[in-house]
């Protein structure tokens, strides 16, 4: 028979089955996208600046990666590094909280500020952290962004935040939601100085951050499929008694709707952020400055 010439050799039977195998790929070698499911190699991961090439799905950045792929190399000098938040309403396990956040994230609390350059035009930068008690504004987070605010005045140089928050930290009460007053002010001390403010909105953006300094921009970016909303679906729909859109509270359906002004893929942020910066400067170098 002619088929006899060609056997089927098993050429995968003589290989003793591993079901073990899996488990020796190093971590983090390898990451599947939570969006389309799809199994990423993390250097490619890395490359797409941690979007998944096949449906545009972003992954979570941590406030040293945004650090990392946003400014220039070598160009980032923190402030308030060691500022750590008290407990002054003695909230039950809070401070046991704050110190499992820190031993996990090697943070302070949940953003990251500090100066540095991006495409090499100067720029205070806070990058918000989710990691830490879901990225919530407390205190802490009030007091460095303002702090932030207050030496780009000094320095005469633009603001990026980068934010990425479940709210104000109610483990901290009134003196949470008085941060989102606090930095408004230094915010509007900033525009009085004729300097610009860039907010990045990243997923996901709620409560007392969107309705305070995340949306305060003179430009306001989001990232694509952010969910950017103040209060929660649910509280929404049973207050007005209606249903909401699926895409209610997505980057995209709130850019339709005028609340922010555009939304960019990860990949073309620094590039775009530069860009602005750069009109910025000659804007100043035209008005006297
Ligand atoms: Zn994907």
């Amino acid at each position: 028979m002619l088929k006899d010439l060609f056997p089927k050799k098993k050429r995968y039977a003589t290989v003793a089955p591993n079901p073990s195998a899996r488990d020796k790929v190093p971590e983090g070698l390898m990451e599947k996208c939570k969006q389309c499911g799809q199994i990423l190699f993390a250097k490619e991961l890395d490359k797409q600046v941690k979007t998944c090439p096949h449906c545009g799905y972003h992954f979570t950045l941590t406030a040293q990666e945004r650090i990392q792929v946003t400014l220039d190399e070598g160009s980032f000098e923190e402030f308030d590094a060691n500022l750590v938040s008290g407990d002054p309403l003695h909230f039950p396990d809070y401070s046991a909280r704050v110190e499992r956040s820190r031993q996990a994230t090697g943070l302070a609390d949940a953003v990251v500020t500090g100066a540095g350059t991006i495409g090499g035009f100067p720029v205070v930068v806070g990058v918000m952290d989710s990691r830490f008690i879901m990225g919530s504004m407390g205190s802490v987070v009030g007091e460095k962004l303002t702090r932030a605010i207050e030496q780009a005045i000094e320095r005469s140089v633009p603001v990026i935040i980068f934010s990425v928050s479940g709210g104000a930290r109610m483990q901290e009460g009134i003196f949470s939601l008085m941060q989102m007053a606090k930095i408004s002010t230094a915010l509007a001390r900033l525009a009085q100085s004729r300097l610009l403010y860039i907010s990045v909105l990243t997923h996901p953006t709620t409560g007392g951050v969107t309705a305070s300094f995340a949306m305060q921009g003179d430009v306001n970016i989001s990232e694509p499929g952010a969910t950017i909303g103040f209060a929660g679906r649910r509280i929404i729909e049973q207050t007005i008694r209606q249903k909401l859109p699926d895409e209610f509270q997505t980057a995209e359906f709130v850019l339709e709707h005028g609340m922010i002004d555009q939304v960019v893929h990860r990949k073309d942020l620094r590039a775009l952020l530069a860009t602005l910066l750069s009109l910025h400067a000659k804007g100043g170098e035209w008005s006297g400055r």
